[in-house]
């Protein structure tokens, strides 16, 4: 039975992340996977969090998303080590930063618990952590969930894809971005890519190809193109992919039984958000989204798809 109000939980990585683009450097930037996809969902529905921080970490920035009304009460703060650290360089591609570090801190030792409120989300995202942290949290769900999704990348595909399988296995939605489909398919086609992960159970294969749009596989062997819009200045990419995912899941959480259209509009939504995100540092820009804005853009992306899928 679905509940009488969307709700959805995320379990990700909360960051402080320095980058390095074309535009600058910035150092302790608030970011993380979870950070990203629940800021972004909260434009759209009520969002948990599930995660760790460490002894650093700003009470500010849990004042930040308790301004959009996520619910951080199971964040859990470890004073015996540092948040999740992650350094990134955009310059020689916007669109594969170059990793400089990765410091998992207090996530080393996280095992996640979800809550009374969090059991009875209706939508759960495993936005990108350890595929280990992953599948504690899948296999913990309660089967009310209408929708649960999945991110990764390329440090997971390399150094657990065996985990990381088990978890594609419990998941609807796989979100992954071009090299990372082509890394853990072996194979560069596209299509052919989608076909495998598919096959290991998802009803949905999101692939994103950065400034050109994100594709969307179904089983039926469906798939559904979406263009990006076009801004007039990338600032930092960092978040662009949980940003999507944050769209796309706020938007179908409010809609019960979803059917094509629905999934169509999601992924327009999705490319709506990550356009804000990616015309700042950090989170700043997405922070200052609002339904206005929002709805501005999606009618620009959606002439687009008209007009292409004509
Ligand atoms: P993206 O949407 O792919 O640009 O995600 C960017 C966010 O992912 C940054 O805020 C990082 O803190 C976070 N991140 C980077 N590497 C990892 C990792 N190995 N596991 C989890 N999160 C990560």
């Amino acid at each position: 039975m679905i509940p009488n109000n969307s709700y959805i939980t995320v379990v990700g990585s909360i960051a402080y992340d320095d980058v390095i683009t074309t535009e600058g450097s910035k150092n302790n930037l608030f970011g993380g996977s979870a950070t990203y996809f629940s800021i972004s969902a909260s434009n759209f529905s009520d969002v948990s969090i599930v995660g760790t921080v460490g002894k650093d970490f700003r009470e500010s920035d849990i004042n930040l998303l308790k301004s959009k009304n996520i619910d951080t009460s199971n964040i859990k703060k470890n004073n015996s080590g540092n948040t999740f650290r992650w350094k990134g360089d955009y310059k020689s591609n916007p669109e594969e930063p170059e990793t400089i570090y990765t410091s998992l801190g207090v996530f080393e030792e996280f095992s996640p618990k979800l809550n009374e409120t969090q059991l009875n989300s209706t939508h759960t995202f495993l936005a990108n952590i350890s595929p280990d942290i992953q599948l504690e949290l899948a296999q913990s769900l309660e089967n009310k969930n209408v929708l649960v999704g999945l991110d990764t990348m390329n440090h997971w595909i390399l150094e657990k894809k065996e985990t990381l399988v088990k978890v594609i296995k419990k998941i609807n939605v796989i979100f992954i971005n071009k090299t990372e489909a082509s890394l853990i398919s072996e194979n560069s086609d596209i299509d052919i890519a989608a076909k495998y992960l598919l096959e290991y159970g998802p009803d949905l294969c999101i692939i994103k190809d950065g400034k050109i749009g994100s594709y969307m596989y179904t089983k039926d062997e469906e798939m559904f193109f979406c263009p990006t819009y076009n801004i007039d200045r990338l600032i930092d990419p960092t978040g662009a992919g949980d940003s999507f995912a944050g769209g796309f899941f706020g938007y179908l959480s409010n809609i019960i039984n979803p059917k094509k259209e629905d999934f169509q509009e999601a992924m327009i939504y999705g490319s709506t958000i990550a356009s804000f995100t990616i015309e700042g540092f950090g989170i700043e820009n997405l922070f200052k989204v609002d339904k206005e804005k929002i709805n501005y853009r999606f009618k620009k992306i959606k002439s687009k798809v008209n007009l292409e899928q004509i």
